[in-house]
């Protein structure tokens, strides 16, 4: 019988969420700074703005009442004194302040000789020796403090096997870069740590861009020996047909991207690529003539989409291309969806079964071990964001029967910055739609207080009376479907007040799928004149009519998510605009990283310079989500930055899996662990 693990506490908890789970990990994990806590200096001394350590005795402990209750503690050590002031404090601080106490106190000064103060400042007792090294602090998460990061990461350098793994002798070992970085003298320059030039920094940076180039190589390695079907572009077929029929003409930026994707399909490895493009700038019709191309080599293509809404819209708009050309030959395309009824999924599994369905669209049903394909050659996955690898492996393993692997197109709408692109997607190829079709009137974004909602609620009336369509979106309140439900419910039925005679709907996630599809269909038809919605609409939908989002308590939303979510209007000819309602709750203002995200969604509609920004404020971990985060991605190197000691891991990376395999698999475990499969999805 297995031992019963034992139970994992918060902290640690904590700690696997960052990723740090091996003593390798831990000892990997380095300071994002450094504190100087080896050093004593006298009040009297300290500026004002310095950050400080001082030790002195509490000669006053007072709580000051109302209605921010403060902890206010005067401190002196003998060349001055100094007022310590906590807004948030519990029993054991006061007990630890109590007059009479000596203690270090670590924090920035304010103010001079009229009463010199620190604002919640460090502070313990005054024993023991101080450090002889810098404090390091390191990047963390809620539920794990310092202290306890600090004693694992300890730990784990003890613990963790720092054998050399690089073919030839450095400078500085592994272990001496870490135990340097994590432990620096006091009279190491701060500045060259903290940007990173010093030799440990370096030794550490190249050991990573080499695990990354060895993974990526790996990769590349293992997927050129699998293989896919050609597909060569023949003519006269469903794809000419198509081109032939379009209500419009492909952008300049289509054309390339299709060019791209034509050209994969006709080689016998197996296409991975990935196709970005801002919202709205047609990347569906980019996906019907791939699967074009696919459907006239005699092979059957599915496209995969995450939501049953979207899913449902990309098979309306492709039964309406694509149904009559397939139809002439004999073939057409499958449905398979949650909401659908047992015998009509058979029906459907029976198609796809026989190859008569050329096409297959659908959510994750599309992926279930009952779905047979007679012959699979390409994979569409929309959004692929928000799909998980096991997802796209399985979609991968749907032409196994015959020995190979189906061709993949992964379509996003949030573009990732290319450096990311290149350390993150590992071996993925990148098309990229950088044009908007003509005709789209750019949207104007403005930025309003919620006390100001009346204004807003008359501006959609004015829309309304145009003949145009509104969506309204509520957020995400707390992770909870039922709350977001209560919320969007309430302003719903605001709205059905205050706009009689215009059909109101509501759309959240609760809904069943037909439901759902009742009140798209209506507000699709123009029938409906406001939707209000929690983020289902989020991903994908398409109303031209619709010319003005109001974007309920936006400072809730990310950056990325309000961008998607603008790019529902817009997409017709009519002026369109996005109303960003923020509130502020009890607080006198934003915080600083939701004001930064509302004034880039105001500044700029570009996708790429909303991406960049929405990296600047976030940081590559968060920006890519958990899901992706980690793996790749670069922590310490910058490709850009570190361009040289890229171009040794380059150069070096293959001469060490050929020369050296052991070594580099030792080397790309140490760094990436268990991640690097996750490197072949
Ligand atoms: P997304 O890239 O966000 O998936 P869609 O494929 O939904 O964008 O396209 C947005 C809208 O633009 C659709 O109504 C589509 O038919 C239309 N469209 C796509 N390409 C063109 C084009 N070259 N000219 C005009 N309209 C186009
Ligand atoms: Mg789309």
């Amino acid at each position: 019988m297995p031992a019963e693990r034992p139970r994992e506490s918060p902290a640690q908890r904590a700690l696997h969420k960052l990723g740090l789970r091996r003593p390798i990990d831990l000892a990997l994990h380095l300071p994002l700074r450094y504190e100087d806590e080896t050093r004593i200096v006298p009040l009297a001394d300290a500026h004002d703005g310095e950050v400080v350590q001082i030790a002195a005795t509490v000669v006053g402990s007072e709580i000051r009442p109302g209605p921010r209750r403060q902890l206010l503690v005067t401190v002196d050590d003998g060349t001055d004194r100094c007022l310590l002031r906590f807004f948030s404090f519990y029993p054991s601080h006061q007990k630890a302040l109590a007059p009479g106490a000596r203690i270090r106190v670590r924090g920035e000064v304010r103010g001079g000789f009229a009463g010199r103060q620190m604002l919640h400042p460090q502070f313990r007792p005054d024993t023991g020796e101080l450090p002889t090294a810098l404090t390091p602090v390191y990047p963390t998460t809620a539920g794990l403090p310092q202290s306890y990061l600090r004693k694992a990461v300890l730990a784990g350098l003890a613990r963790a096997d720092l054998s050399e793994t690089l073919p030839t002798p450095q400078a500085w070992s592994l272990r001496a870069a870490l135990d340097f970085l994590h432990h620096p003298a006091p009279e190491v320059s701060l500045a060259a740590l903290e940007d990173r030039s010093h030799p440990a920094w370096q030794r550490l940076k190249a050991e990573e861009l080499l695990a990354q180039q060895l993974s990526q190589l790996t990769a590349k390695r293992e997927r050129d020996k699998l293989r896919a079907p050609r597909l060569p572009a023949t003519a006269g077929g469903v794809r000419d047909g198509l081109l032939a029929t379009l209500p419009f003409a492909l952008t300049g930026a289509q054309q390339r991207v299709v060019g791209e994707i034509a050209a994969d399909l006709a080689l016998h490895q197996p296409m991975h690529r990935l196709l970005q493009g801002d919202v709205g700038s047609g990347k569906t019709v980019v996906a019907a003539l791939a699967a074009a191309v696919c459907m006239d080599a005699g092979w059957q293509c599915a496209l995969m989409a995450p939501t049953e809404i979207l899913a449902e819209q990309h098979f309306r708009k492709l039964a309406d291309w694509l149904e009559p050309l397939l139809a002439a030959r004999g073939r057409g395309i499958a449905w398979l969806g949650g909401g659908q009824k047992k015998k009509d999924r058979e029906a459907q599994l029976a198609r796809i079964a026989s190859g008569e369905a050329a096409l297959v669209v659908g959510t994750h049903a599309v992926i279930q071990d009952k779905v047979q394909f007679q012959c699979l050659a390409l994979a569409v996955i929309d959004e692929q964001h928000r799909f998980g690898v096991a997802q796209r492996l399985a979609l991968r393993a749907k032409l196994a029967h015959a020995g190979q692997e189906p061709h993949m197109l992964m379509m996003s709408a949030t573009p990732i910055p290319r450096t990311l692109a290149m350390s993150y997607y590992a071996d993925l190829d990148v098309s990229t739609i950088d044009e908007l079709p003509p005709g789209r009137t750019p949207v104007v974004t403005r930025v309003v207080h919620e006390g100001r909602r009346d204004e807003v609620v008359a501006r959609i009336g004015e829309q309304l009376r145009e003949g145009r369509q509104v969506y309204w979106v509520c957020p995400l309140i707390e992770e909870s479907e039922a709350v977001d439900l209560v919320n969007a419910t309430a302003t719903h039925a605001e709205l059905s007040d205050a706009l009689p005679g215009v059909l109101v709907g509501l759309l959240h996630a609760r809904m069943a799928p037909a439901e759902k599809k009742a009140v798209m269909a209506l507000f699709t038809e123009g029938l409906m004149g406001v939707l209000v919605s929690t983020t289902v609409i989020e991903v994908g939908v398409d109303v031209p009519n619709a010319s003005l989002m109001v974007i309920e308590h936006a400072e809730r939303f990310g950056l990325s998510q309000l961008h998607q979510l603008r790019g529902r209007v817009g997409r017709g000819a009519a002026a369109s605009a996005c109303v960003l309602l923020y509130s502020t709750g009890d607080a006198p203002r934003l915080g600083e990283t939701a004001r930064a995200r509302l004034k880039a969604m105001a500044e700029t509609t570009d996708g790429f310079e909303i991406a960049r920004r929405d990296l600047e404020i976030r940081g590559p971990g968060e920006f890519l989500g958990e899901r992706q985060s980690g793996a790749a991605l670069l922590r310490f190197a910058d490709l850009e930055e570190d361009a040289g000691l890229l171009a040794w891991a380059r150069e070096l990376a293959p001469r060490m899996l050929d020369d050296n395999p052991l070594l580099a698999e030792r080397h790309v475990q140490r760094w990436l662990g268990g991640k690097a499969e996750f490197l072949k999805a």
